[in-house]
């Protein structure tokens, strides 16, 4: 006799690295972890295409080489830009997934975090739709915080930064819109897994 449908087993929350509660939406943009490394740190962004511009599409087109360059200005002005984040979260809190979090992806460019370059070998990005310095929606921290709180508890990460900490001068995501003191909340995590300068980032 057929088993009945409900005696499926629930699918694992991570397989081969890709999270069951996101969009599946490979990137060819990535490449693997140096032998042996895992990922020990989450590396927060904010994005939108062109900027300013929200549930466009456009992100997840560059991300996975369908960005039409001439579509508008800016485009031209990254044109052949091939870049990937593991993660992206829509203002609607929507959460994507480009790469395995087992690879690297390319969303650090170049970067330190506490004495260690090239951030991309070690990290998992996470790309919040914004812009750099302005506010984020409640549904993306949401979206967020289940999101790294399952990152912890599947990989030896014990950091999370922006991508103005890792890349300072020349990044300024996701910038002082962004409430670190409500992740680090939700995730209960003391201040030294954050940058300092994000301890006083919001009350308490
Ligand atoms: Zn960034």
């Amino acid at each position: 006799m057929a088993q009945p449908e409900t005696s499926k087993p629930t699918p694992p929350l991570w397989q081969d690295g890709w999270y069951r509660f996101a969009r599946r939406l490979e990137s060819p943009n990535f490449g693997p972890r140096p032998a042996g490394v895992k990922p020990a740190l989450i590396v927060i962004h904010a994005i939108s295409l062109p900027p300013g511009d929200y549930g466009s599409g456009q992100v997840q087109r560059l991300f996975t080489n369908q960005l039409d360059w001439d579509a508008h200005d800016y485009f031209r002005s990254i044109r052949g830009l091939k870049v990937s984040a593991h993660f992206f979260i829509t203002r609607d809190g929507q959460l994507w997934q480009f790469v395995s979090c087992n690879d690297r992806a390319w969303h650090a460019g170049e970067s330190s975090f506490r004495g260690k370059d090239n951030c991309n070998d070690f990290s998992v990005g996470i790309e919040l739709e914004g812009l750099e310095g302005l506010f984020f929606e409640q549904a993306q921290y949401d979206s967020l915080s289940s999101l790294s709180a399952s990152l912890l508890q599947a990989y030896p990460i014990h950091h999370v930064a922006g991508h103005e900490h890792i890349a300072p001068g020349r990044k300024q995501d996701p910038g002082a819109g962004f409430n670190w003191a409500m992740l680090r909340r939700a995730l209960g995590l003391g201040p030294a897994s954050f940058p300092a300068d994000t301890a006083d980032s919001a009350p308490e």
